[in-house]
């Protein structure tokens, strides 16, 4: 607005002034045409009065009294002034001696000017140079200087004119410039705006603010992608900030979780040994008891503090998988083998079903081993005496199945979705399930995450449970390494690799060349 405003002051001036100039020009040169003509009836009419007879200027200089008497007759002198000239008129007759104007001391008519100007008109206070005509036609040449004083002219007029049409358009553009930079500044500082109040909502903790979509399609295009890049960090802090509460809210359960699970063994053990030091001296039988009560107690302790470590390390992605191209069924088998003795504690008959054919896939063997050893061994242990586990191990696709069926209690409907949580454990009361930690099935599931597959259970109470692990052939050629972060309540029907924050394992791989011998797996 300032650089029009002075664009627009400067461009008057000069052209005001040029004009000016201008008009000056052409008025000296309009007045000159006027005492010209002043001068030339003036003439006419002295020679005519002095009838070309007689000198109209004699010899002593002195001007003809008849002409001086025509030319100051009031309708000549109106004549003259006020149409001729259009400005005061001072004549003088006189003689040119030696190239010099020599003025008649008698001969000086002035005719002033009477009328108002026309429209338009203004009278100029300026006196022209004088006119010097002269007249040789007679026999007794003369001359005639005529001046012309205080002209009416339309300069005045038509500057003024110009003047206040420029202003007028000045002030035009001057407006329209305000209204433009209105609407642009508009344009641009709304969005901007609305950005900046967005920006300090979110500084001060307001995560779900957003710039409207409406402020965005109105801004520039600058601005408006600002404005959507503004909007998608905003998501995106918001959803870290969710998932960084809930990981905070869960470590806080898992913490109380951890201290409720340590304060059983711990006040188990502080009464044993209370039982010892009163009775233990005097009762040889019941310090055994004790004694093996404690030492019981001890290796569950051993137990959960083992297994935390390890859900922990599975956690934090500390842990390294070690993949290896080998046939699963070594894994499944062996992990079977070493839960047998206790399946013919319980008198629970364990059978293993391996297909013929090698079933090769990328895996860490002694941690598939350890989830086939953690499902077994619940499978045993939530199966009353004469009743059956089922392992049955298959290829698939692209991958193989690890299958653990049971006869045993099964699951209900509604506890299904809780049971790979962490210290979740069934709410049905028995003996088997109190002697549990609600680690196992967590740290199953971890396995299976790291190793890119899924676990699902399909379970009806009284009738058994069938836990199913499917893994990929590679898990790294199927992208599917992942820190296992689960921490939350999987569906019992639904694979249990569900994760909110997800990012690549460490793995080690013994053998990471020979693809071509992981199973081809084609049979379902
Ligand atoms: P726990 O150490 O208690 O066995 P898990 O995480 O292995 O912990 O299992 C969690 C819960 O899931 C168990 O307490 C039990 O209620 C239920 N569960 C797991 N496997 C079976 C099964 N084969 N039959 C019946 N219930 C099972």
């Amino acid at each position: 607005m300032g650089v029009v405003a002075l664009t627009l002051l400067l461009v008057s001036a000069v052209v005001i002034n040029r004009l000016d100039d201008y008009f000056l020009q052409q008025q000296a040169t309009d007045l000159e045409a006027r005492a010209e003509t002043v001068a030339e009836v003036v003439a006419t009419i002295a020679n005519n009065e002095s009838g070309f007879a007689g000198p109209v200027v004699d010899e002593q200089n002195l001007t003809d009294r008849r002409v001086l008497a025509v030319l100051e007759r009031p309708q000549q002198r109106h004549v003259l002034a006020n149409q001729l000239a259009q400005a005061s008129v001072t004549i003088r007759f006189g003689q040119i001696l030696n190239r010099q104007f020599v003025p008649s001391p008698n001969g000086v008519v002035a005719a002033p000017l009477t009328t108002m100007p026309a429209r338009g008109q203004a009278p100029e206070s300026v006196t022209t140079k004088p006119l010097l005509w002269r007249v040789n036609e007679s026999f007794y040449p003369y001359a005639i200087e005529v001046t012309l004083s205080g002209p009416y002219t339309f300069r005045a007029a038509a500057v003024a004119n110009v003047t206040g049409i420029l202003a007028a358009i000045g002030l035009f553009a001057l407006g329209l410039t305000i209204i433009v930079a209105a609407v642009l500044a508009r344009r641009y500082t709304t969005p901007l705006r609305n950005l900046t109040e967005a920006s300090r909502a979110l500084a001060e903790g307001d995560l779900a603010t957003r710039v409207p979509d409406a402020v965005i399609r109105a801004g520039s295009v600058e601005v408006a992608e600002v404005a959507t890049q503004f909007n998608r960090m905003a998501e995106r802090l918001e959803e870290s900030v969710a998932i960084i509460r809930r990981d905070r809210d869960r470590s806080r359960d898992f913490l109380a979780d951890v201290s409720h699970e340590l304060r059983t063994p711990i006040a188990a053990l502080r009464m044993f040994n209370e039982l010892l030091r009163e009775h233990g001296e005097q009762d040889p039988a019941a310090r055994a008891e004790f004694l093996e009560s404690t030492a019981q107690q001890l290796d569950r302790l051993d137990w959960l503090a083992q297994n935390l470590l390890e859900l922990s390390k599975l956690d934090s992605g500390l842990v390294l998988l070690d993949l290896r191209p080998d046939d699963i069924r070594a894994a499944v088998e062996s992990a079977v083998e070493q839960a047998r003795p206790a399946a013919e504690r319980r008198d629970v008959a364990l059978t293993l079903s391996l297909p013929d054919t090698p079933v090769r896939i990328r895996h860490d063997p002694q941690r598939i081993g350890q989830v086939v050893a953690n499902l077994v061994g619940n499978a045993i242990k939530f199966t009353q005496p004469g009743g059956q586990v089922a392992v049955e191990v298959g290829a698939v696709a692209d991958g193989a199945r690890i299958e653990v069926q049971d006869t045993g209690v099964g699951i209900d409907e509604a506890e299904l979705p809780r049971i790979f949580e962490r210290f979740y454990r069934g709410s049905r009361v028995s003996e088997a399930r109190g002697s549990g930690s609600g680690l196992g099935l967590a740290i199953v599931r971890s396995i299976v995450d790291m190793h890119g597959g899924s676990v699902t259970v399909a379970s009806r109470p009284g009738a058994g449970s069938r836990f199913v692990v499917v893994l990929p052939r590679d898990p790294r050629a199927s992208g599917a390494l992942r820190v296992p972060g689960g921490r939350e309540a999987t569906d019992g029907q639904s694979p249990a690799g569900r994760r909110d924050a997800e990012s690549p394992v460490n793995v080690a791989d013994s053998s990471s060349t020979e693809v071509s011998r992981l199973n081809p797996g084609t049979s379902p």
